[in-house]
């Protein structure tokens, strides 16, 4: 269905777009009530063209390596998310993090529009791999699907603020007061160079658009993600020639062996609770009896304090040895707070829901957390308003080394979403002002 729909909130005292190049102003300051029509119609239209030009830009992103610890790698996508920015004629700032950890840098921008909303768009350029994946996972286009490594996290993400940019841009849409992207680069080590921006950013904004991933079944605004945590256990044994005299060992191995699995049972302890080991790591060579070991658990839940109840339950279970005299410690760090729904947020993606609908596409709104933790907790932690989460593209197997994708089809609606959503979010709040 042709959809002809005239948004008007304010006299529509029609502005040319003041298109400034290189600016960070995008209309001028002064005139605040005369915002430019923005027609849905228009809109669609725009979305539409875009979908070879995001897929030529995924393209480009999944070809270029960035693992969380990769600086090399990281610095080749800042600089060509920088070039497409540039491209676009947007400014933008490469801002470095706080905390202990070298992580690379995050790319920032910032746009003045005619209105009183601050909106944020965030999104991560780091991913779980390593340096030469990328050979497993190159891009191609397939049934519907494009393929790539990272292509579903996040590089669809930082694609769908590219070109939703790119459309508002086109569009004049300046009914926003403060249009904000953030992309960082060490979400999927627990982002601890960029925590402290994002909360700063979560803040000062009246709206933070987190644009991770969204499902291949149905697609979805998300209100609410997990929160995450690591337990790191450390075996201490005794090391002994492994043929002449084994048994003066105390071998490490077998004892976290034994650990990893009487705390298999700590899965779902709670609902939403996902305790997994994911890493371990014992002996030093062949020939030894180990006398260390160590692992780590992956471990989720759906609220923070679901945390209590699996340590306590964790160092209750270390307790009970197999091999005798080894010791056993737990280290268990809570990390990533969840992302709850509040009454703004919910009004938002209501609001996302209707502009969905204008197209005819179905958007469920997700309530409850199904095991991911990202970036949108650390933007609630100070912020009053609202933030919503998976305004990437619908897609599947991020975080495997096989099969990473993103569907197309999902990629005009998402454009014309999140496009809308700016500018109705916008005009919503300048009339309430
Ligand atoms: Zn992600």
């Amino acid at each position: 269905m042709k959809i002809f729909r005239t948004l008007r909130i304010f006299m529509p005292l029609i502005v040319a777009p003041i298109l400034a190049m290189g600016s960070l102003c995008w209309a001028p300051s002064s005139l605040a009530a005369e915002l430019k029509e923005i027609q849905a119609s228009q809109i669609e239209v725009l979305a539409n063209n875009e979908v070879p030009e995001l897929l030529k830009t995924l393209e480009e992103l999944v070809a270029i390596e960035s693992g969380s610890t990769d600086l090399e790698g990281l610095a080749k996508i800042q600089a060509a998310i920088g070039k497409k920015l540039d491209g676009l004629g947007i400014p933008y700032q490469l801002i470095q993090g706080s905390g202990n950890t070298k992580t690379g840098a995050m790319i920032l921008v910032k746009i003045k529009g005619n209105g009183t909303a601050k909106i944020a768009l965030i999104a991560h350029m780091d991913t779980v791999y390593q340096k030469g994946d990328s050979k497993k996972q190159p891009f191609k286009v397939a049934d519907g699907k494009a393929y790539g490594l990272g292509i579903q996290d996040d590089r669809a993400g930082i694609a769908v603020i590219l070109h939703t940019l790119k459309m508002i841009k086109t569009a004049g849409i300046n009914s926003f007061g403060e249009l904000t992207v953030l992309i960082n680069a060490d979400e999927e080590i627990g982002s601890p160079g960029s925590k402290e921006t994002i909360m700063a950013l979560g803040e000062a904004n009246d709206l933070v658009i987190s644009c991770e991933t969204s499902g291949t079944k149905a697609d979805y605004v998300r209100l609410a993600t997990s929160s995450i945590a690591r337990a790191d256990l450390k075996v201490q044994g005794k090391a002994a020639h492994s043929g002449a005299n084994p048994e003066f060992g105390r071998n490490a191995l077998y004892e976290m062996a034994h650990q990893v699995l009487q705390t298999r049972d700590l899965n779902n302890i709670a609902p939403g609770v996902k305790f997994n080991w994911t890493l371990a790591q014992a002996g030093t060579v062949r020939n030894m009896i180990p006398f260390g070991a160590t692992a780590t658990a992956d471990i989720r839940a759906n609220k923070m304090s679901d945390f209590d109840l699996v340590e306590e339950k964790l160092k209750e279970k270390i307790q009970h040895h197999l091999i005798p005299e080894t010791t056993v410690t737990l280290d268990f760090v809570r990390s990533r707070p969840p992302l709850v729904p509040t009454e703004k947020s919910l009004a938002v993606a209501k609001l996302t829901q209707s502009i969905a609908k204008e197209i005819q596409w179905p958007l469920g709104i997700l309530e409850t957390p199904t095991g991911g933790g990202t970036d949108a907790a650390y933007a609630q932690i100070r912020n009053r308003g609202a933030v919503i989460e998976s305004f990437g593209l619908q897609g599947f197997g991020g975080h495997t080394d096989n099969a990473e994708y993103i569907l197309i089809e999902s990629i005009k609606p998402r454009l014309f979403i999140t496009s809308m959503l700016i500018d109705q979010y916008s005009r919503q709040h300048n009339s309430a002002k």
